[in-house]
């Protein structure tokens, strides 16, 4: 077995969509980032990278990537998926916790755990958890959004 663990974490800013766990909430704000800047999938792809030992989310779409330019991240995680396949893992269990002061992240989450599963991890093997950060900090001003993640990978015996 592997275990990963991911964080990320994205500013607030006007003009942008909100997208989290592959979900469209309706807000006043937006995550700003090269990508779709959904940070969710950001912090369950690169938790499932670490589990494989290869590196960072970085260094498999770099932000210079003109071709990650407002990209769906559930992009990410469906090509790193693949990747814990090619490598002879499969996802057993992922656990993550996105803090946001605002909006309510609560109504979205099974929508999110469905697109999430549109990235080839069974839906029984997802959890999300909304919090906020009780008014502290960047989240509690409203000046970013944070997720964590942590999976476990089971490796797939070889049957010849
Ligand atoms: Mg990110």
């Amino acid at each position: 077995m592997r275990i990963g663990i991911g964080y990320d974490s994205h500013k607030l800013v006007e003009g942008r969509k909100l997208v989290i766990g592959g979900v469209t909430i309706p807000f006043k704000k937006g995550l700003s980032g090269h990508s779709d800047a959904d940070v969710l999938c950001h912090a369950i792809t690169d938790a499932l990278i670490g589990a494989l030992g290869l590196g960072d989310i970085g260094r498999h779409f770099p932000d210079t990537e003109p071709k990650w330019k407002d990209a769906s991240s559930i992009e990410f995680l469906k090509r790193i998926v693949k990747l814990t396949y090619v490598n002879s893992y499969e996802v057993s269990w992922i656990d993550s916790v996105v803090i946001a002061e605002k909006p309510k992240i609560a109504p979205f989450i099974y929508d999110m755990q469905k697109a999430i599963s549109g990235a080839g991890i069974p839906i029984g093997a997802i959890n999300i958890k909304a919090k906020t950060n009780e008014g502290m900090g960047f989240i509690g001003r409203g000046q970013g959004i944070a997720a964590y993640a942590v999976c476990i990978l089971r490796r797939v015996e070889q049957i010849t």
